[in-house]
């Protein structure tokens, strides 16, 4: 490794850590962590932009003798996902982490720790922080609401930023780099419904408690999705009988692996026999996880 890395006292990374953990950063509530870290550009006079999305650019200029040295960009997000258990009645939207270290471990108490991706705010604030470091210009670039949906990285003012070289510190496993990484697309289809009275039997298909999981991070587990399940079945369920589609429903987040999904039919009584063969031969062939 190298020496002056050697040399970094990681427990500058913790004390950043701990006091970004102090102040209140869920997504969509930036504010105070995005003015946390103008303030710290302040108080060392670096450049810093503040644009309207909340997001900050912090700018340390090259030490002598790394002038022509490329710049390197260091990014991370500053918004947390904010998750507790039930018994806990901490609020996110005023109160900072509660953090305790068991073993190597650091831990909040009840709550997300929001180490995603606090880490890669901690780590760049000990980097800026540390006047004894020989390095070439580093542009630290701190998002808001990437949880949410990015936004904060889509909306980023680059004007300050001249490095061609970008290390995304949101890697989830300690010693991993990535070289690339997968994108993320929200689509909204419309389909024209066309709604008819109707008289029959209801009948309810629910798909439940399935896996489900992250759908960046899992989506190689080959875990059953509810929506898409649901859709096929009741897609093959048309060559046993006919039947209506009152209406549907699945999934929560657009991130998530859906794990529930619910339809109601209508259908006519005759036909009841017929739906449930063709449903029990469906189910079948069908291996969720
Ligand atoms: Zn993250």
């Amino acid at each position: 490794m190298n020496q002056q890395l050697q040399e970094l006292d990681y427990k500058k990374v913790f004390h950043f850590f701990s006091e970004i953990s102090a102040v209140p950063r869920g997504s969509r509530n930036n504010t105070a962590i995005s003015n946390y870290l103008a303030d710290f550009a302040k108080s060392r006079d670096l450049k810093y932009v503040q644009d309207e999305y909340e997001n900050v650019v912090i700018i340390k200029e090259a030490t002598p003798g790394y002038e022509n040295v490329p710049a390197i960009i260091l990014q991370g997000h500053m918004d947390m996902v904010c998750e507790k258990t039930n018994d806990c009645t901490h609020d996110f939207l005023t109160q900072g982490i509660e953090l305790y270290v068991d073993g190597d471990y650091i831990h909040a108490d009840r709550t997300t720790l929001g180490a995603d991706n606090g880490i890669a705010v901690a780590y760049a604030l000990a980097l800026l922080d540390d006047a004894s470091l020989k390095h070439p210009r580093i542009e630290a670039v701190f998002t808001t609401d990437e949880e949410t949906g990015m936004d904060g990285a889509i909306g980023l003012d680059v004007s300050a930023l001249q490095g061609k070289y970008l290390l995304n510190i949101d890697s989830e496993n300690e010693g991993s780099l990535w070289t690339s990484s997968a994108g993320g697309l929200t689509s909204t289809c419309d389909l024209p419904v066309n709604r008819i009275s109707d008289k029959g039997v209801k009948i309810n298909i629910a798909i439940s408690d399935l896996q489900g999981g992250h759908s960046g991070a899992e989506i190689h587990k080959n875990r059953t999705n509810a929506t898409k399940l649901m859709s096929r079945m009741l897609f093959e369920l048309r060559n046993y009988v006919h039947f209506g589609l009152i209406d549907m429903m699945g999934g929560l987040k657009d991130n998530a692996i859906p794990r529930d999904a619910v339809a109601n039919l209508v259908l006519q009584p005759e036909d009841l026999e017929e739906f449930n063969l063709g449903f029990e031969e469906l189910a079948k062939n069908i291996k969720m996880n």
